[in-house]
């Protein structure tokens, strides 16, 4: 079974590795399982801050998505689509809380002064 295997399939996963990516990810990738990776992978050291560096953060996809669809939201709200200066803003912090009630949209100047305030702290919405 494993000189079937092409070659050049177990040297991207390894680069795949290198890059950063989980064995999980690789496996997923490359079409091979959990197993048959990682034994392709195990003489592989990798620096583990550069792996969380380079991990896309499921949060961030969520942040991401979940800010469009209020913006989207507002956008069908006021019937109009919101300028590049336009921001929708989530009242209470919470970026997955899309309630018309909880949004509502600032310039981008004004939007950056309430995050601002009295800490340097960044937030979702
Ligand atoms: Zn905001």
């Amino acid at each position: 079974m494993p000189a079937k295997t092409n070659q050049s399939i177990i040297d991207l996963a390894r680069e795949y590795y290198r890059w950063g990516l989980s064995i999980r990810q690789v496996a997923k990738m490359v079409g091979f399982n959990y197993g048959t990776v990682g034994y392709w992978v195990k003489d592989i050291r990798r620096c583990k801050s550069l792996a969380a560096i380079l991990r896309v953060e499921p949060k961030s996809v969520h942040w991401r998505s979940s800010r469009a669809a209020a913006r989207k939201k507002m956008e069908r709200h006021l019937g109009y689509k919101l300028e590049f200066n336009e921001i929708v803003h989530h009242l209470n912090d919470d970026y997955t809380d899309n309630r018309l009630s909880n949004l509502t949209v600032l310039n981008r100047s004004d939007h950056s002064r309430m995050h601002n305030i009295g800490r340097n702290k960044k937030h979702g919405g």
